[in-house]
């Protein structure tokens, strides 16, 4: 397919973002180029998200944008992969615009399923019946030598890449679609594993952010011995060329907790940071989520972070409006919130997913305008707090990985020298603004923090 342009579209998480950079690395091999503009290409593929029915709704309209497209350019193909091709499957051939329809286990076939279409000009649908029953090993493998021979370097951001440690989710959280579009937990082997950062570190990549839906349940047996996440962070430790490793996303449970911090606390390149939604701060509206823990042992959990791992940045997640959540459930949430500390929270309006059991057996009862209005308060509160422990930074010198320029201009960061604002982070996550060289992006450099707000540390380039 030497000379076929493609365009990318990608929504959704990490590990969209992964897929994403797996798709590009498979269709440069095959011979494909690649455009910034949808509208000149002749292929155009979207990776989708089903998490948040927002997602779906831009994806829903970028297909639009692409019929119009198409109007002029009937030859162009369209490709719906992820998420959304799994849950919609072939319904989503009734928009016209949708050529191929591949779900996140077909990822491996692209190359195939947009050659068939391109020559054929026929519509294809890839994906996988009863997702919930084991995945048959031919699949399996062939996920694995796909994610093995494209060891994905994160383009955008020099000298950091992803690598994904397990598949799937066996945790049913009732207003989660991911188990149903993800299919069952799996874990990959940690020789897969280690020998792929090895070969990022062999070109040049610097951090490693290793991904799981519940990356701390990773458990993989070899013969005798049963290999956790701690384990693989010790492996990937040793390897000469790496510097930091992230984790992503934790689930608040005791299984193998101790020994993730305790090698946290040992590792100097394991980054002091964890992200471990909570999503309530009320018992009730947790067991109606099927989260499987208290409020107290939530925080016990972070308190032996802390413990633990002294310097530890602990971020969190919050669904608010979730169906029979009353204000005493929100006032706890704001109360788990300022107990907490974290340094920031991601939080969501909830929104009934199809098929998940909260949209099954509980009505959304909350109103829209009470969503937004929780929404915003507990922005606040946890904005606060943000501020509070950004200001601690105040003075001090920070290691920082450099992403690159910075998107928008910090009207906030010291005046410039002359050279562009480039944006990078510190190992617990800050994002730090500061003025220097643009060929500094993929380095480690100190920069001295000058000023802060809530999200962004400000300084100067040491
Ligand atoms: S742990 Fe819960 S929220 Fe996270 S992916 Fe699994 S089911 Fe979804």
């Amino acid at each position: 397919m030497i000379g076929k342009k493609v365009h990318i579209k990608s929504f959704g998480c990490q590990m969209n973002k992964l897929d994403t950079a797996l798709v590009t690395f498979a269709l440069k091999d095959a011979g494909f180029t690649f455009t910034e503009s949808a509208s000149e290409a002749d292929v155009v593929l979207i990776n989708t998200c089903s998490v948040r029915e927002h997602a779906e709704q831009r994806v829903i309209s970028h297909l639009g944008r692409l019929q119009h497209i198409k109007k002029t350019r009937p030859d162009m193909v369209v490709g719906v992969i992820g998420c959304m091709a799994q849950r919609l499957d072939r319904k989503l051939l009734k928009h016209d615009a949708v050529d191929i329809i591949c779900g996140p286990a077909q990822i491996p076939q692209i190359t195939k399923l947009i050659t068939e279409t391109l020559k054929l000009k026929k519509e294809i649908v890839a994906v996988t019946e009863n997702i919930r029953q084991k995945t048959d090993q031919r699949q399996a493998q062939a996920l694995e030598d796909f994610e093995s021979a494209y060891s994905a370097r994160e383009k955008k951001i020099p000298g950091q890449a992803y690598v994904r440690v397990m598949r799937g989710c066996d945790n049913f959280c009732s207003y989660c679609i991911v188990p149903f579009v993800r299919g069952p937990e799996i874990s990959r082997p940690p020789k897969a594993i280690i020998d792929q950062i090895r070969k990022l570190a062999d070109t040049g990549v610097k951090q490693v952010t290793l991904l799981g839906q519940r990356v701390n349940s990773y458990k993989y047996k070899a013969g005798d011995k049963t290999y956790c996440l701690a384990d693989l962070l010790r492996m990937a430790s040793d390897i000469q060329g790496i510097e930091w490793i992230r984790f992503v996303t934790s689930y608040p449970s005791e299984e193998f907790f101790d020994e993730i911090l305790r090698a946290m606390a040992d590792l100097p390149k394991v980054c002091n940071y964890l992200h471990i939604p909570a999503q309530s701060g009320s018992n009730k509206i947790l067991r109606a989520m099927n989260r499987h823990y208290t409020t107290d042992q939530y925080l016990h959990l972070l308190a032996k972070a802390r413990d633990i791992v002294p310097a530890i940045a602990i971020a969190g997640d919050f669904i608010v409006g979730f169906p029979g959540e009353t204000h005493a459930d929100f006032e706890a949430t704001v109360d788990l919130v300022k107990k907490a500390r974290y340094k920031n929270c991601f939080i969501f309006k909830y929104s009934p997913r199809p098929d998940t059991k909260s949209d099954k057996k509980l009505a959304d009862d909350i109103p829209l305008e009470v969503k937004k209005n929780r929404n915003t308060e507990l922005l606040a509160v946890q904005e606060k707090i943000s501020g509070e422990l950004s200001a601690e930074y105040l003075g001090k010198e920070v290691r920082v990985l450099v992403e690159g320029l910075s998107k928008k201009p910090h009207l906030d960061s010291e005046k410039s020298d002359g050279n562009p604002q480039l944006i990078g982070r510190t190992a617990t996550d800050y994002i730090v603004v500061f003025n220097a060289p643009p060929s500094l992006a993929g380095q480690f450099v100190k920069v001295k923090i000058t000023k802060t707000s809530p999200l962004t540390l400000f300084g100067r380039l040491i």
